[in-house]
């Protein structure tokens, strides 16, 4: 008897839709990063690519050849960790678009485009304080310079940043030297038709900071933000269900066949609720590849005990027990764990 992670793609679809509504004329880059957050990329994109989605996004080549390989060549897809020779040759045969967020990366996407005679299409990140990667304002100019004298190879097609969402303070800041980025760069003579900046929260909750394009993963798989907005408010749907079956009923206790070996942290035990086919119980304690759970009256072998997901709490409630977020705990969930898509 083994856990399951079931994937409702009619719920994602739904949260697809939704998030089409609420963006709108914007555009959703579905981010697939991480197994598109343990949902399995080729999957969650054949939907989504059924559904409408026209731009993907990953930080990794390797993903971004599975979408590619998925969706064939009309997609937009969008990598921002394309930093060596090899990933950039791939990007460029693969026709991606780029993030750089380092002038170094831009002089080396420039050899490998003439080297592979193609031209990459690049989206230059900027700074705007989150201190991740991206080019700081000081050096925007001199990075736009470096572009233009490029331009044979490399085009400037974006302008994008990452907004750190600890306040809206430091948020507005950060959309102010944004917004004075993309004018830079329009003013150097380029024609940026991608400006993008919002992920999840900030594409439902901050308007003004919608741009073209909106970064979306957790969202589309309906993880809320820890501490933020509830999932009715938001107007989500769980997408991924997490179950584990019931191998020995205790006096006061069931074991259940699924532990830290499978992606749960094991602090979680002692710190939150599962789903019984009566109701809530309490997760007492995680082992390696079992984990106890307080008995319920009528607890059979092979019941069904939600880790989280339908019927049981969410992923983010999972999160909020131990400081963390949802996505965290969606895509840990161990490639040992198999994956059920309807
Ligand atoms: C993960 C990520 C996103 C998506 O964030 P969500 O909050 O999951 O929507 C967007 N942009 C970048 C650069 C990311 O790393």
């Amino acid at each position: 008897m083994n856990p399951v992670l079931r994937i409702d793609l009619d719920a994602f679809a739904a949260n697809l839709r939704h998030i089409r509504g609420i963006v709108a004329p914007a555009e959703h880059l579905l981010v697939v990063k991480d197994d598109a957050y343990g949902h399995g990329v080729e999957q969650i994109v054949s939907r989504a690519w059924a559904e409408g989605v026209r731009w993907f996004g990953a930080f990794d080549v390797p993903t971004a050849q599975r979408v590619r390989a998925t969706v064939g060549e009309e997609a937009r897809i969008f990598v921002w960790l394309a930093a060596t020779g090899d990933d950039l040759e791939t990007a460029a045969s693969l026709d991606l678009d780029v993030g750089v967020g380092d002038a170094a990366v831009l002089d080396a996407a420039a050899r490998v485009a003439a080297g592979t005679g193609r031209r990459l299409r690049i989206h230059l990140k900027i700074d705007t304080g989150l201190h991740r990667n991206g080019i700081r304002p000081e050096d925007w100019d001199d990075a736009l310079a470096r572009a233009h004298a490029h331009r044979g190879t490399v085009e400037v097609v974006g302008v994008w940043s990452h907004l750190a969402e600890a306040s809206d303070a430091d948020d507005d800041a950060a959309a102010a030297q944004f917004a004075d980025a993309v004018a830079r760069a329009r003013a150097a003579g380029f024609d940026i038709r991608h400006v993008h900046l919002a992920a999840s929260a900030a594409s439902f909750l901050r308007p003004e900071f919608r741009n073209d394009l909106v970064r979306v993963g957790a969202f589309a798989y309906g993880i809320r933000p820890a501490g933020g907005p509830g999932e009715s408010e938001l107007g989500i749907r769980r997408v991924a269900t997490l179950a584990a079956p019931v191998v020995a009923v205790d006096r006061d206790e069931v074991r259940i066949a699924i532990g830290s070996l499978h992606g749960l942290p094991s602090v979680l035990g002692g710190r939150t609720d599962v789903g019984t086919p009566t109701g809530l119980a309490a997760l007492l304690e995680i082992a390696p590849l079992e984990s106890r759970v307080a008995r319920w009256r009528e607890a059979l072998v092979g019941d069904e005990v939600i880790v989280y997901g339908a019927g049981g709490p969410s992923a983010t409630d999972l999160a909020e027990a131990i400081d963390t977020i949802g996505e965290e705990i969606a895509v840990r969930v161990s490639p040992l764990v198999r994956r059920e898509w309807f």
